[in-house]
This record gives structure tokens, C-alpha cells and sequence, in this order.
């Protein structure tokens, strides 16, 4: 499934793939110009004929309570940034709070916190 245009190179787009790091299921959303030789949890090596690098981990800010959804990508790809909700466990009590997201090429997202 094509989620939208790789912003980080010419002529990749952005699909959805199916992995497993440590025994769960995740979603990895993949520029179709990379590949890797190895995988070993989310540690990566790119293949010599990957021209991107760019990925985003469906889970890479479950640690805020929120998983990326497809069209949470399609969103963040058109738009550059994403308004999501986040949860904050302070003191014992859970808070949620609006922040932006934006693409991050080493990292997939960023959260804007200011
Ligand atoms: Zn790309």
C-alpha cells in the first residue's frame, strides 16, 4: 500500500511493510528505494543500490500512547506536519496533550514540543 511521496528523495514513495521487533508486530512505513542486507530488531544496514534511507516506526512514539495509523502518514507526508495527541504520565495521573509532528529523516518523526 502506497501511503504517499518519500520527501527525502526524487522518485520514492512511501509504502507499509510488516515486521516483528521483539516478538511483536509492528508496521514499518519504508521509502521503496530502500532495502536492507540486515535486520536485526531496528538495527538496519542499507543495501550498495538504496539511494533513501527514510522510515518511520509505526510505534516510534508509542512511549506517548500513540501509534502511527496510515492515514496519520498520509497526513504527515502531504501536510509536512501532524497534529497528534499525546499522553504524558505525570505524578501518577495521565495527561494528554496536542503536539505537532513533523518528518525527521534520521529519526522518521519529530515531536515539535514548543
Ligand atoms: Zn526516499
Amino acid at each position: 500500500m502506497i501511503l504517499g511521496k518519500c520527501p527525502y528523495c526524487k522518485d520514492g514513495t512511501i509504502e507499509a511493510r510488516d515486521k516483528e521487533v521483539n516478538g511483536k508486530k509492528v508496521k514499518l512505513y519504508v521509502c521503496t528505494n530502500a532495502s536492507w542486507k540486515t535486520e536485526d530488531g531496528e538495527m538496519f544496514e542499507l543495501t550498495q543500490d538504496s539511494s533513501c534511507s527514510f522510515k518511520i516506526w509505526q510505534n516510534s512514539l508509542s512511549r506517548y500512547g500513540k501509534w502511527l495509523s496510515y492515514q496519520d502518514i498520509r497526513e504527515l507526508l502531504k501536510e509536512k506536519s501532524l497534529e497528534v495527541e499525546l499522553l504524558s504520565k505525570k505524578y501518577g495521573k495521565k495527561l494528554y496533550y496536542n503536539k505537532h509532528i513533523t518528518l525527521n529523516l534520521e529519526y522518521g518523526v519529530s515531536v515539535l514540543w514548543d
